[in-house]
């Protein structure tokens, strides 16, 4: 199929809706938003050229309400729907409905979707192909007695994990026997009322991994490209908060092992747009299938900064139906790249999130500093969304330019009205370990006090406001 994109609903809020229709903006094409009754004023809303009310605050009454999005996009005559990323992203239920009302979805199949977002299913098809899996089943559980006989060969610690979704929800480390029956109850309850399904599988729990994934681009003729790999080892609560490209850790030969890995996958999965495929990667240099993510990501920025391409426009076009523009040979890689996410959240208090009204919001800028945002002054934080506020990406021709830019740049922003992690970001920039590039998944577990930042934004900061830290004066 073959269809120019000439107007696009964005389902979706905050930063990433802002982002996309910025590229819409440039590129010709009008945009719609939606919005929920706490983002009359938000400035997705502002950014575009058309918005509708699409319901109460609560998701499942606005944002994941398809049947009003449809509407609004037929009555608002466009030709296409961008998910973003969360809300209806990776729903192939959406996908279809959106297909059927003769629109475009800017994603993959729902086939596709329905596949790799299925987590054994897609554990059994890269086994399949002899792609490494973390050891474990590709089944979900059955029973207790299961678990317990896949752990004696697994050896302790595994990992219970969620079949039909991911953000953490579902997961849970086990150490022994008599953890696993009260480990599973939580799991598959947890499970059942994230995604509506309690099936969980098992997986060995790497220790003191990295988190190290693929960029693909995939059109509907069999093209598929790579764009480089994203480290994401510094987390919390298994959710990424730094991200960089290229991984300090892999050399070229095995970077080019990863990334052909990942086209394999991709090709043999019948998936086509924008997604990643996400790895796990023990001290030894082995990488493991960790799933895959069929959307656009939230880190996407660090790798457009190294390469020079917007990914959204790239996802147009591929959902337009015409052939990547580009080769494997056309993509050149300059330098590197680092996001900070800044969140509304407390570190000093378990990273919980934080609500208020942002009185005042003022963004670093300068030489090879990009920032994603999705809040402006007066902008209300509240319970009901995803507390980013924005991301912080910095360009260096080496890591360590990249790193102290960021540095530069985090210190140089002001945020008022709401605790967040801008302090914590300075602190992990600094660390000795974060410069040397030898981190991984359990960094902040190891390393982080909440003390510490505090400590640090004093000793460093004697003239900034501590904006990471305190809240509105
Ligand atoms: P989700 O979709 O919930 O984000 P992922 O499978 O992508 O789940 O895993 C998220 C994070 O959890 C990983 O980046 C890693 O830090 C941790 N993790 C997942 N699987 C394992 C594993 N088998 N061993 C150790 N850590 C893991």
């Amino acid at each position: 199929m073959n269809k120019k994109i000439n107007k696009i609903l964005v389902a979706n809020r905050g930063e990433i809706a802002v982002r996309i229709m910025r590229t819409c903006r440039e590129i010709g094409i009008s945009t719609v938003a939606i919005y929920s009754d706490v983002d009359r004023n938000a400035y997705h809303v502002r950014m575009a050229d058309e918005c509708y009310s699409v319901g109460v605050a609560t998701v499942r009454e606005s944002y994941l309400n398809q049947n009003k999005i449809i509407e609004i996009a037929k009555c608002s005559n466009v030709t296409a729907i961008h998910p973003g990323y969360g809300f209806l992203s990776e729903n192939p239920g959406f996908v279809e409905l959106v297909h059927n009302n003769d629109l475009i979805f800017i994603g993959p199949g729902a086939e596709a979707i329905r596949l790799m977002g299925d987590k054994t299913a897609a554990r059994e098809l890269a086994s399949s192909l002899g792609i490494p899996i973390v050891p474990g089943t590709t089944k979900p559980l059955s029973s207790i007695d299961e678990a317990i006989e896949v752990a004696k060969t697994l050896t302790y610690p595994i990992l219970l994990k969620a079949s039909g979704g991911g953000g953490g929800k579902g997961m849970r480390i086990i150490n022994s026997d008599s953890e696993i029956a009260s480990g599973i109850r939580a799991s598959q309850s947890e499970a059942e009322s994230a995604f509506n399904d309690n099936r969980i599988y098992i997986e060995k729990y790497i220790e003191n991994p990295r988190h190290i994934e693929v960029q693909i681009l995939a059109d509907s003729y069999g093209n598929v490209i790579h764009l480089g790999e994203r480290e994401c080892s510094i987390q919390r609560r298994h959710q990424k908060i730094v991200e960089e490209s290229p991984s300090p850790f892999i050399d070229e030969p095995i970077r080019e092992k990863l990334t052909q890995t990942a086209i394999r996958l991709v090709k043999h999965s019948g998936y086509t747009n924008a997604g990643t495929i996400e790895f796990i990667f023990d001290q030894e240099k082995n990488f493991y299938y960790l799933e895959m993510n069929t959307r656009l990501q939230v880190e996407h920025p660090v790798t457009e900064m190294r390469i020079g391409l917007d990914i959204v426009r790239e996802q147009i076009a591929i959902a337009e139906g015409k052939p990547l523009s580009i080769t494997q040979e056309d993509i050149m890689f300059h330098g590197h790249a680092i996001e900070c996410r800044i969140y509304a959240e407390d570190p000093a208090n378990n990273f919980y999130p934080s609500t208020g009204r942002i009185h005042s919001i003022k963004s670093p800028q300068g030489l090879g500093i990009r920032e994603d945002r999705g809040v402006q002054d007066g902008d209300e934080i509240t319970t009901y969304y995803d507390p980013i506020i924005s991301k912080l990406i910095a360009w260096g021709n080496t890591r360590e330019e990249a790193r102290k830019r960021m540095i530069a740049a985090l210190e140089d922003y002001e945020l008022f009205g709401v605790r967040n992690n801008i302090a914590l970001c300075i602190w992990i920039m600094n660390h000795t370990v974060y410069s040397e590039g030898i981190i991984d998944t359990n960094f902040l577990i190891r390393y982080f006090k909440p003390e510490m930042i505090e400590k640090y934004s004093d000793e460093v900061k004697s003239d900034w406001n501590l904006s990471g830290l305190v809240e509105d004066a």
